[in-house]
């Protein structure tokens, strides 16, 4: 019989190993998963700690909540996509604090030693301040919120399949989507196809001109970060669909199936949808929220840690090489991060472009310092941006050059397809997209999950030892079978 192997056996499979300087990764997301990829096979040790075993595809999250593609289409295991290579590592468990001092990172109630460290852990939803709107507007952040936005708009279609009041049956297949970057205009795009689809051919009772998809924001235009011509397409394009657009107008509370809007002081008189106080507000079952982003925790701790200095948005500022000042050894990367050192100044913004070209770059920084060699400065190629706002409908700036339309949606459909890090995911998409556009059906239209179910995930490994007993064994966990350490942590919300 093979001697069992336990979950946290933390030697290196092979003796050689155990010399080479010790890569401890935090976040498999995109920049920390191509950073494992340019470590993998060389002579360093690499520890990947997520606290999801998954690989995350985020930009396509909207096509979850809406039904278009189901969660493992957009998710890949980290163990299948980096856990073969001899040298790499990847453990279960949520970093909950670094000791930059000692250079060990603590999870798992277990300090486990560092001689670099690549902080990748991202970001998460932020409601400006008003935590109290999570359960009613979630975000689209993680695989369960957009779990959540599709299981609540199904049950408000089931429900006024049987209702009788025509009210309440308006209100029910109402939805108000907050934000109108690209995430936002994807939803708003998205759901208003789909409620359309399925009250024409699915729901007996419900009527297509009842169906009511409001997108608002704060700005005066949806895309604002594209150019204003792309913005005015993708306005234009949503309004045919039937989405309503209320711009100039802010969030000034949520409460149960109802937004409350402000107006921001800088709009025109009118702009916003002002009721006889000045105040309107929005009824709808169904409330969805991409307007905020704070880098991941680990920013603010960190700063904490080294005094290095944070955004307003919690990002860790860098240096040119992605270090914290005075620690060579920390690198944070992607979301978490936040890079001036471009040629005009202009922050990195956060994308997944980005975020893959900082975490390549550090791994091979790292190797080329290993062997005394320096490498060449960090220099970001942008890619440009672009947004799906319907079926064959795709708006991209690609440094520059304005697209719109069908050909947009080609390169947009290209671009994913290229960055989806799982070749078996690249086909399932592949098909049910083309599927999708020959018979306007969706797949993935299961109602599952318990209410609210975006709020707590639980996930990961047990505390093994109360939180005060932390253990003090620098670069060796203690070998303890698995059932004595798994558990039930809540993945707090990002
Ligand atoms: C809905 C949506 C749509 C988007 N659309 C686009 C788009 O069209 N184009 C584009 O370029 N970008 C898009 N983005 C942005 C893009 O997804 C991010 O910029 C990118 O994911 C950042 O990569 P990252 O590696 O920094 O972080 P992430 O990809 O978020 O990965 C972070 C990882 O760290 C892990 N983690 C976090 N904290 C801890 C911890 N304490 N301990 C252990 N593990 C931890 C997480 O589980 C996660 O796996 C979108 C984002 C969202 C939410």
């Amino acid at each position: 019989m093979a001697p069992e192997r336990f979950f946290l056996q933390l030697d290196p499979p092979l003796e050689a190993m155990r010399d080479w300087p010790h890569v401890v990764i935090v976040g498999g997301g995109f920049a920390g998963l191509k950073a494992c990829n340019a470590l993998a096979g060389k002579p360093v040790r690499v520890t990947l700690i997520d606290k999801r075993n998954f690989n995350l595809f985020q930009p396509l999250l909207y096509q979850v909540a809406s039904g278009l593609v189901s969660e493992a289409d957009v998710a890949s295991p980290l163990r299948q996509m980096v856990g073969e290579a001899a040298n790499i590592q990847i453990l279960l468990g949520e970093v909950v604090d670094i000791d930059t001092e000692a250079r060990e990172v603590v999870f798992n109630d277990h300090r486990y030693a560092y001689d670099h460290l690549i902080l990748a852990s991202g970001s998460g939803s932020t409601y400006f301040g008003h935590e109290e709107w999570r359960p009613l507007a979630p975000p689209m952040k993680i695989l369960e919120h957009a779990d959540e936005i599709r299981r609540r708009l199904l049950m408000a279609l089931e429900e006024a399949e049987q209702t009788l009041d025509p009210q309440r049956r308006r209100f029910l297949q109402s939805v108000v989507v907050v934000g109108a970057g690209p995430a936002g205009c994807e939803l708003a795009g998205s759901l208003i196809e789909l409620m359309h689809r399925a009250v024409d051919r699915d729901f007996k009772q419900l009527e297509r001109a009842q169906c009511r998809v409001i997108l608002l924001d704060a700005v005066d235009r949806v895309l604002p970060a594209m150019a204003a011509n792309l913005s005015k397409d993708a306005a234009d394009y949503l309004e045919r669909a039937g989405v309503e657009l209320r711009l100039n107008t802010m969030v000034a509370s949520i409460e149960p199936g109802r937004v409350i809007l402000k107006r921001p002081s800088n709009a025109a008189a009118g702009e916003a949808d002002a009721g006889a106080d000045g105040i309107g507000e929005l009824e709808a079952a169904t409330i969805c929220w991409t307007a905020g982003v704070r880098a991941s925790r680990l920013g603010r701790l960190l700063a904490e840690r080294t005094g290095a200095p944070v955004d307003r948005g919690g990002r860790l500022q860098v240096e040119a090489d992605f270090s914290l000042p005075g620690h060579p050894e920390i690198r944070a990367v992607g979301d978490l991060c936040h890079y001036a050192h471009t040629n005009d100044g202009t922050v990195l913004p956060g994308m997944a472009g980005p975020a893959v070209q900082m975490g390549a770059w550090v791994a091979r920084d790292i190797l080329a310092g290993l062997e005394g060699r320096r490498s060449d400065p960090f220099r970001w190629f942008d890619l440009g941006s672009m947004a799906v706002i319907g079926p064959w409908y795709a708006v991209a700036d690609l440094r520059g050059l304005h697209v719109s339309g069908l050909a947009g949606w080609v390169l947009w459909a290209l671009a994913h397809l290229a960055f989806i890090p799982d070749t078996e995911n690249r086909i399932a998409l592949f098909s049910k997209w083309m599927w999708q556009i020959a018979t306007r059906q969706r797949t993935a239209l299961l109602i599952t999950g318990r209410p609210d179910q975006h709020i707590g995930v639980d996930v990961g490994l047990e505390r093994a030892v109360p939180p005060d007993r932390v253990t003090q064994s620098p670069g060796a966990l203690p070998s303890e079978p698995l059932n004595r350490l798994i558990s039930t942590p809540r993945i707090t919300a990002m």
